[in-house]
């Protein structure tokens, strides 16, 4: 029987698992984007490498994609109701650089971040700035139809006359407000209610503003990403992705504008898939929550990028994840593992498609076996822990043929995005956990440790300065301290 399990996500809309049917030959997906006010940090980056497990599965099942990503250069407010100050206008005051100046150093950190993880390039990164015109008509239509009124500080969206607003966080509005970041706003009717266009305070003179019928201002963030991606994917499409925060506000205001807009009484988009959090300890790691780790950081104290990729992919994307250092000195072990393995295998053949590897092992019921159990992981809401344990077996699997073994190999890669094919593993070398020390290593280098101690206090030093040496070709470095010597891995 061939191979060819039906592919099955996860819809946060009615929180199910559902059958993935695209409405046409390519699937339309849009992944909200960076608001590039500030460094991306490590929990910024999974939604990303959430949305290219996404693609890297539709590859594999031989489904189209077309795949947009926004920039937010402008109008995502401190509030995340739309209210107050512009994110972007903040940090420009703070780093005394212009708007602009502000939003193209952070739109390329962003790129920079995507690369570095081995993300695969959407296909059009929108800037929101360059489709104010087009949100000004929105938010007019939405006027025309009733569905907004007008305050001092702009035009607000009157959830009231959507029966169906909030169906998507699926909690009663008094329960959005509690867990949102809502403000007061003079005027408002109900909490709910959010700014499509954000007037300029009387005196207050904006650094990016349009004229609008409303008045000098600003668009809404909500309102930035209906517009873009009907632009770009047409008034319906496939699929919409993000954190799982924009589950309960910003997704909900998408969505409660947009099927005002259409009018059409069709859901607007079908499928909406949420990451989970990546926690840093007990806290969120949100960018308000101070100085949390970025991609540069993990990578200037010697972990490869791709250890933070595997890191993630090790658990589901629907999965809390717990950042911790034992937790990336781990992936980065396993990385090394994996590519030491790997290398003598290549060159890999090309696997990106379940076809292409079906095609590759005619005769080779083990590997058959074993991209059953991959395709099975893939179509089963993208299990990427199951997809690394069958390239685990795919390494030890004795009655694999060797095509078999390489084909099986490029396919997790294809799929998992870690860039195995290439990676060198003497790149890796440099991080190890004392954890990942077996019991022989251990004892030698506490050994070694200890003759050196020994050799110092006989203030011998030519034998304490070769112990060092043997010690620092073993990647352990030595701390002298009045608790007498510490050591750890480089
Ligand atoms: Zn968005």
């Amino acid at each position: 029987m061939p191979i060819n399990h039906q592919l099955r996500l996860y819809n946060s809309l009615g929180r199910r698992m559902e059958d993935f049917v695209p409405a046409g030959p390519v699937a339309g997906l849009y992944s909200c984007g960076p608001t590039v006010y500030a460094f991306p940090h490590l929990g910024n980056m999974r939604p990303y490498v959430f949305a290219d497990t996404l693609r890297r599965a539709f590859r594999w099942k031989g489904i189209g994609v077309r795949h947009v990503v926004n920039i937010t250069d402008v109008g995502h407010a401190v509030a995340d109701t739309d209210t107050g100050e512009d994110k972007l206008e903040v940090a420009a005051a703070r780093e005394r650089r212009s708007v602009l100046d502000i939003a193209a150093f952070y739109t390329d950190a962003y790129f920079a971040d995507i690369a570095a993880l081995n993300i695969l390039p959407a296909g059009e990164y929108p800037r929101a700035s360059a489709y104010v015109e087009p949100m000004i008509e929105f938010a007019a239509k939405l006027e025309k139809d009733g569905f907004t009124y007008r305050l001092p500080s702009g035009l607000y969206f009157d959830t009231a006359k959507d029966p169906g607003y909030g169906a998507l966080a699926q909690m009663n509005t008094e329960g959005q407000q509690e867990a949102a970041r809502l403000e007061y706003v003079e005027g408002r009717r109900r909490k709910t209610d959010f700014a499509l266009w954000r007037a300029e305070e009387p005196g207050r003179r904006r650094v990016l503003r349009w004229d609008s019928p409303w008045g000098w201002g600003a668009p809404g963030w909500h309102l930035e990403c209906s517009v873009m991606s009907m632009a770009l994917l047409g008034p319906h499409f496939d699929l919409h992705t993000g954190g799982v925060d924009h589950r309960e506000l910003h997704h909900v205001n998408e969505i409660a504008q947009s099927q005002a807009f259409l009018g059409d009484g069709r859901p607007w988009v079908r499928y909406w898939l949420h990451n989970e959090f990546l926690q840093l300890g007990a806290e969120k790691m949100a960018k308000s929550a101070g100085a949390a780790p970025r991609l540069a950081d993990l990578t200037e104290a010697g972990y490869h990028p791709m250890a933070y990729r595997l890191f993630l992919l090790g658990g589901h994307y629907r999965s809390q994840l717990d950042f911790t250092t034992a937790a990336v000195d781990a992936a980065q072990a396993t990385l090394r593992r994996l590519a030491a393995r790997i290398q003598p295998l290549r060159p890999l053949p090309s696997a990106g498609t379940l076809a292409e590897a079906v095609a590759a092992t005619p005769r080779d019921p083990a590997a058959a076996r074993l991209l059953d159990t991959i395709d099975a992981a893939v179509a089963a809401d993208l299990s990427t822990p199951k997809i690394l344990a069958a390239l685990q077996d795919a390494l030890r699997e004795p009655a694999l043929t060797p095509d078999g073994q390489r084909t099986v190999v490029a396919a997790a890669d294809a799929l998992l995005g870690l860039g195995l094919a290439a990676l060198d593993p003497a790149g890796l070398e440099r991080r190890r956990a004392v954890g990942e020390l077996d019991e022989e290593e251990r004892r030698a280098i506490e050994e070694l440790v200890a003759d050196r101690t020994q050799a110092r206090q006989q203030r011998d030093w030519t034998r304490a300065d070769q112990i060092r040496a043997q010690l620092d070709e073993l990647g352990v470095q030595v701390t002298d301290t009045p608790d007498g010597p510490l050591w750890q891995l480089r």
